[in-house]
């Protein structure tokens, strides 16, 4: 008996798409938990060759989640370099200082969702590909390179529901040079309420980390979605996992989570209500 198997007879069809997506995260929790704190491990990092030129570095600094082999114009490079030390600058912002303003009156009552980025709801490169949503110029170090973003499967309607349903507040711990035009073409009917790029993160033991206790929101009301454990590592409970997505046109991770987040949008405390979900 495979575990979703097992899920779909105990829950039912009305739970076979929560069934289907908390088993999968409670199986992608332990092994990406295991595989991004590994990748982030400081020894890890100086491990790589520290002889590389620096635009390189740059480079794959630019997205917190860059594919090795997506660097441009060079070998394909450890995912273990993507936070080198002089990446390390990221310092925290004062204890007690909310990231984001007041509740506006239309999202009054809403829980918030902290929504991540890359691999959650676009995939980005430097290799040219044809089929690109998006095309976005960064300039690094003087001269302007080309971005092409994939957007994921489903994710207008996603970020629309999702937008009628919480708060919705883009965090990312790719640099805003990168992020904040691609999400002025992704978030095209202005779901995200505020964005939040990698200066806002807590650099942890290696790992941007997206300190929700930092925000200004109550955290039984406060959720993170994101593809990287080592993002919410400090506030597990507040998560809806995701499975990270580079370019599987046919993915549906989108759709099956809203009716998760259509629940969810309903609690009062959503502790209680994912305890709820996560139970078999
Ligand atoms: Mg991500």
């Amino acid at each position: 008996m495979n575990v979703e198997s097992r899920y779909l007879r105990i829950g039912g069809t009305d739970w076979t798409l929560r069934g289907c997506a908390f088993v999968r995260w409670k199986v992608l929790l332990l092994l990406k938990c295991r595989k991004k704190i590994v990748n982030c491990r400081p020894k890890q990092v100086k491990q790589s060759s520290p002889k590389k030129p620096r635009s390189r570095n740059i480079f794959k600094a630019l997205f917190c989640c860059l594919r090795a082999q997506d660097a441009p114009q060079a070998p394909p490079p450890s995912q273990d370099t993507l936070l080198t030390p002089e990446d390390n600058g990221t310092v925290a912002k004062v204890p007690g200082t909310s990231l984001l303003p007041e509740v506006t009156p239309q999202d009054a009552g809403k829980i918030c969702v902290v929504i991540d980025l890359d691999e959650t709801l676009v995939h980005s490169s430097f290799k040219p590909i044809s089929n690109a949503d998006f095309i976005v110029p960064v300039e690094i170090e003087g001269t302007t390179h080309q971005v092409y973003v994939l957007k994921r499967p489903h994710v207008d309607e996603f970020l629309q529901r999702m937008g009628e349903l919480f708060e919705c507040v883009l965090f990312t711990a790719s640099l805003a040079k990168y992020a904040d035009p691609v999400t002025d073409l992704l978030d095209k009917c202005g779901v995200f309420q505020t964005r939040l790029f990698r200066e806002s993160c807590v650099f942890h033991q290696g790992c941007y980390v997206k300190d929700l206790s930092r925000l200004g929101r109550q955290l039984n009301r406060t959720l993170i979605l994101d593809n990287s454990p080592a993002s919410y590592i400090f506030h597990p409970e507040n998560a809806v996992p995701v499975v990270s997505w580079f370019d599987d046109l046919e993915d549906t991770e989108l759709l099956s989570l809203l009716p998760i987040f259509e629940e969810l949008s309903e609690a009062q405390d959503v502790y209680d209500k994912l305890q709820q979900l996560r139970a078999p």
